[in-house]
């Protein structure tokens, strides 16, 4: 999946397992932090994000895939 950072129009990547995403992004070039959602492989809307939501979000999101991975096929992916 690649990514195309709204700050500097750096092309980065990110490893999906599923089409649809919502979660932290951080650009390899510029750094600027963002929660990007994407909609089967498109990124439909990105906002700013400070280091310390990048943080936590990233907390978050590694306790769902925990969770994803403990119960597979309990995710609701609509
Ligand atoms: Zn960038």
């Amino acid at each position: 999946m690649k990514i195309k950072c709204p700050a500097c129009q750096t092309e980065g990547s990110l490893s999906l397992v599923e089409s649809n995403y919502k979660g932290p992004y951080k650009c390899w070039k510029c750094r600027e932090l963002f929660t990007i959602t994407l909609e089967k492989d498109k990124l439909t809307s990105c906002e700013p994000l400070s280091e310390e939501e990048f943080q936590k979000q990233q907390e978050i999101k590694a306790l769902q895939d925990k969770f994803n991975r403990q119960f597979p096929g309990r995710q609701d992916t609509g």
